[in-house]
């Protein structure tokens, strides 16, 4: 059995990887860590300590303490809030690798995932079926960080052999955590504001398509990488990963389906010039050649699943208030 330990925990990704690698580990064989409490289902569920990502020491004396051998790196800036933070998005981003890479280096832990981002991408990069090795040029400070941190994986591993694996996700849609400061967490907060208010005033245009990922097939994708022998893993920068690749309107018609009554407007804000600068969809024939990637939620399948899963949420939650 491995030893978990994942940073950043409390987070959108964090905290549903964190559930799913108990089911399939063991709680006792996961340790959640975060720097704050925000997230008491997370707390509450087995293992939680207060971990600050920057602070090697902290890190170290954590992966010590439960004897870890692999490190889920989730904690980080992302790309809304790092555009109004620069610096603090660039310490953040680059000091939690440094530090997590280093641990494995000096071998007091054995394998990291590390997420990447198709906020690598710039606006000099051809936009439709993205390929793996292309033009990479970003433009946010979020997507410097991320498409410098590829490069310090791969060197890590080809300097010092170090077990580091890492996928590029699309804008990544749930209902259980709230998404922490993207591009595309509209995808998110459209199905909350469309059960609860039936409108929705979305910060991207109708048209904007942006590559996005249910939930569920992220924390597949990431899984598998991770349990994927050693060998079948031919990329050590960061894969590129799709599933569905849609627009604001697109969703809203999806929606619709369920929610007749159901009003989109627009109103972009300063986070329509970050998906202008992104791909409009991803080409990941290298994942599903490599270690066998399949996505296997549509958009239909996806808005089906949230629509169900929020009306309970939102009901069980009006009984015991
Ligand atoms: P999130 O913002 O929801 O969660 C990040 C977590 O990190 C938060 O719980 C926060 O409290 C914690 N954190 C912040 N500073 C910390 C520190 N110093 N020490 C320890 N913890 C700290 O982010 P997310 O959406 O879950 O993203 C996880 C990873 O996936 C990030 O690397 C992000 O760049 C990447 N990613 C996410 C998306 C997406 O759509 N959510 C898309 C592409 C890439």
């Amino acid at each position: 059995m491995p030893k978990v330990l994942i940073i950043g925990a409390n987070g959108q990704i964090g905290s549903e990887l964190t559930f799913k690698l108990k089911d399939i580990y063991g709680t006792e064989n996961v340790v959640a860590t975060d720097i704050n409490f925000n997230n008491l289902d997370v707390v509450n569920s087995g293992v939680f300590e207060i971990v600050d990502a920057q602070d090697y020491n902290s890190v170290r004396t954590c992966v010590e303490k439960h004897q870890i051998d692999t490190i889920y790196l989730m904690a980080a800036m992302l790309s809304a809030t790092g555009e109004k933070y620069p610096m603090r998005a660039w310490d953040l981003n680059m000091n939690s690798l440094f530090h997590v890479l280093n641990l494995a280096k000096e071998g007091f832990i054995k394998h990291v995932f590390w997420p990447s981002s198709i906020a690598v991408f710039g606006p000099t990069t051809p936009t439709v079926d993205t390929p793996q090795y292309t033009i990479m040029e970003p433009t946010t400070v979020y997507g410097i960080t991320k498409q410098v941190g590829e490069r310090w994986c791969e060197y890590y591993h080809k300097k010092y052999g170090v077990d580091v694996r890492s996928l590029r996700y699309p804008g990544i849609i749930s209902w259980k955590t709230m998404p922490g400061g993207g591009t595309t967490d509209y995808a998110v907060e459209i199905y909350h504001q469309a059960i609860l208010k039936k409108q929705y005033q979305c910060f991207l245009s109708e048209d904007t398509r942006l590559p996005m990922m249910f939930m569920d097939d992220a924390i597949d994708a990431t899984i598998s990488l991770m349990q994927a022998p050693s060998e079948h893993i031919k990329i050590r920068s960061s894969y590129n990963l799709a599933a569905i690749s849609f627009t604001p309107k697109e969703i809203s018609e999806a929606i619709k389906k369920h929610i007749p009554d159901f009003k989109i407007s627009y109103k972009p804000d300063f986070r329509q010039q970050i998906a202008d600068s992104w791909p409009k969809s991803i080409d990941d024939t290298s994942a599903r050649t490599d270690w066998n990637w399949n996505h296997k939620f549509d958009i239909e399948k996806m808005t089906t699943e949230i629509i169900t899963q929020l009306r309970k949420k939102y009901q069980d939650s009006e009984i015991n208030s």
